[in-house]
Formats: structure tokens, C-alpha cells, sequence
């Protein structure tokens, strides 16, 4: 399977909590979101916001 191209510039700052893009959320390894406190792993943040942008998994937006 192709994967669409997805710009991974922004993938590990983007909280997949709430959406929220900034540099300070990632720090090392460590991911925590400036925004909502959202904590994870950075690379599973990552992981989880390439397979957003490529439609994998649908936002829930409600
Ligand atoms: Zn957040």
C-alpha cells in the first residue's frame, strides 16, 4: 500500500488531543501538549499524526 504524501514537518508538535501546533510541545522524547497538558510519547504522537494526515483514522470532531 502507497501512503499519500504526508508532511511529517509538523507531526510530532501537533497535540492529538486537542490540535494544537508548537514546537514546545515536543521535548525530546517526551511530548506535552502547551495547550490541554495532553502527555505522550513523541514518536507515537508522531506515528498517530501521520496516520491522520493520511486518513487512516478520522479526527473526532464533534
Ligand atoms: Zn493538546
Amino acid at each position: 500500500m502507497q501512503w499519500p504524501w504526508v508532511d511529517p514537518r509538523n507531526t510530532s508538535r501537533t497535540c492529538p488531543e486537542c490540535g494544537h501546533v508548537d514546537a514546545q510541545n515536543r521535548d525530546g522524547e517526551k511530548f506535552q501538549c502547551t495547550s490541554c497538558q495532553h502527555i505522550d510519547h513523541a514518536d507515537r504522537v508522531g506515528a498517530w499524526n501521520v496516520a491522520l494526515r493520511a486518513g487512516l483514522v478520522l479526527p473526532d470532531v464533534a
